[in-house]
């Protein structure tokens, strides 16, 4: 089941291509004009500029190709450029660009509502609302709930990531570079915050269940938090910038029926997890949980500027008239490029497509591990979808203390990109390698790519 399910056309060949010096005389005259305008706090973690991007392919300002297994953060599981999303921006923009949906309303932002009701888990009445970001979207399921429920506290997990606005960053659990640095801090933070152990099998006691994970975290709201006072618990069914950590089965079951009874909106985090990125609509599919409210944005609409939250109808509808918007939210090329992405998503099939690339990628990588051997620098390979990672460790201590090996970790993504291959590392101790290819990624490139990976890994090792 390797091959592919659509035949694609694209605009950009498909193939690596690394011509000369590195980064190239462009891309040099591009660092130095930025160093005088841009904040130094932006970071980027490619030093070429793009001059263009399709399928799986960038190619930057001095015509060098890179394979793209990042996806500008698991936006463009579609395409950079595709022809689809491409068109629909060009005739919205054609008639109009902006209206404001608080003050003179357009068909778009409730197509789009209404294809949110139909894809998002659960058969009960929805309804939604749409933002620019994924922070934006999650401070406002925040929002609603605690109009909701008229509690205050919200419960979020260790290695969690939310956002970078005041309340996100609070939520959000790696203090650097999120929150703080030695430079300083970006506090003080929102109250009414409070953290409890996440799920995470690979660090975790061997043989601790789901269920006894979720307990773990349970007793300790009850205890220090009192279930009466929670309004919502908010999770990320597949954690992202935290180092893409699959909590064990059952641990998401067990939060949502606890959090069912007690009345306490269960918010599923799908930024970045959502359409289609794990070979379902969204990770909360995998368990067959029913969150109360998703917070939705990153492969939503083609690479265009949209989120969004959905939710029980009960929930969103408990806010007074006025309570929630924002001058650009659900802004109507955004909209129209969501319904194109979402399309796309749909004809191509994307999600059999990024369960063809887990087995591609799982495949190549787990073999690698058994061949270095369980003394070695891969501490776990994991994920779900094209929603996948690689742990690094120091050799030697994968069974026992998994000491983090994020100085391999940078290594392999340099020796990656050096070689034409865009990679992103995240996790809290800095020590995972995710892949997060385009959707539309030809197998042959995918391969390239792999083999271009595998390699730095023996290096590493
Ligand atoms: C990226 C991300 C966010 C924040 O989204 P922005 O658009 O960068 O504000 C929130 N939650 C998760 C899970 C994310 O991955």
């Amino acid at each position: 089941m390797t091959t592919q399910t659509t035949q694609r056309t694209y605009r950009l060949e498909q193939k690596r291509r690394i011509t000369g010096e590195f980064p190239g005389p462009k891309s040099a005259e591009l660092a130095a004009r930025r160093a005088k305008v841009v904040a130094g706090g932006v970071a980027s973690s490619v030093p070429v500029y793009v001059a263009d991007a399709d399928g799986g392919i960038i190619v930057d300002v001095d015509g060098n190709s890179f394979i793209d297994l990042g996806s500008g953060i698991a936006v463009t599981s579609v395409g950079a450029s595709d022809p689809a999303v491409a068109e629909a921006v060009r005739e919205q923009v054609g008639h109009f660009t902006h209206t404001c949906f608080m003050v003179s309303p357009y068909e778009g932002y409730i197509a789009v509502a209404e294809k949110l009701a139909q894809l998002t888990p659960g058969d009960h009445e929805k309804r939604s609302v749409l933002f620019n970001s994924g922070a934006e979207a999650v401070e406002n399921a925040v929002k609603v709930a605690r109009v909701a429920t008229g509690r205050t506290a919200v419960v979020a997990f260790d290695h969690a990531y939310h956002g970078r606005t005041n309340l996100t960053m609070g939520l959000t659990a790696k203090a650097n570079p999120y929150k703080s640095s030695p430079a300083g801090s970006f506090g003080p933070f929102a109250p009414e915050i409070y953290r409890v152990p996440m799920s995470y099998p690979f660090r975790e006691e061997a043989e601790l269940k789901g269920e006894d994970a979720a307990r773990r975290a349970i007793t300790m709201i009850e205890k220090q938090i009192g279930a009466e006072n929670v309004a919502a618990i908010l999770i990320e069914p597949i954690q992202g910038e935290g180092g893409f950590i699959v909590p064990a089965e059952g641990f998401l079951p067990a939060l949502a029926a606890w959090a069912k009874e007690k009345g306490v909106v269960f918010i599923a985090d799908e930024v970045q997890a959502g359409f289609c990125r794990t070979g379902a609509w969204f990770a909360s599919d995998h368990e067959g949980i029913v969150p109360d409210i998703i917070t939705m944005a990153k492969g939503i609409a083609g690479g265009m500027p949209l989120s969004a939250i959905t939710g029980r109808a009960d929930l969103l509808d408990a806010v007074h008239p006025g309570g929630l918007g924002g001058t650009y939210g659900g802004n109507p090329v955004a909209c129209a490029a969501a319904l194109a992405a979402i399309e796309s998503m749909e004809q191509q099939d994307l999600n059999a497509r990024a369960r063809s690339i887990e087995e591609q990628v799982m495949g190549r990588l787990r073999r690698l591990a058994e061949e270095l051997g369980a003394n070695s620098i891969i501490g776990e390979v994991r994920g779900r979808g094209a929603m996948l990672a690689l742990e690094f460790v120091q050799a030697g201590t994968a069974a026992t203390t998994k000491e983090p090996n994020p100085a391999a970790t940078k290594a392999i993504a340099d020796a990656c990109l050096k070689a034409g291959v865009v990679i992103l590392t995240c996790g809290t101790y800095g020590n995972v390698i995710r892949l997060l290819p385009p959707l539309v990624i030809s197998d042959e490139l995918l391969a390239d790519a792999l083999d271009v990976l595998e390699a730095a890994i023996r290096e590493a090792a």
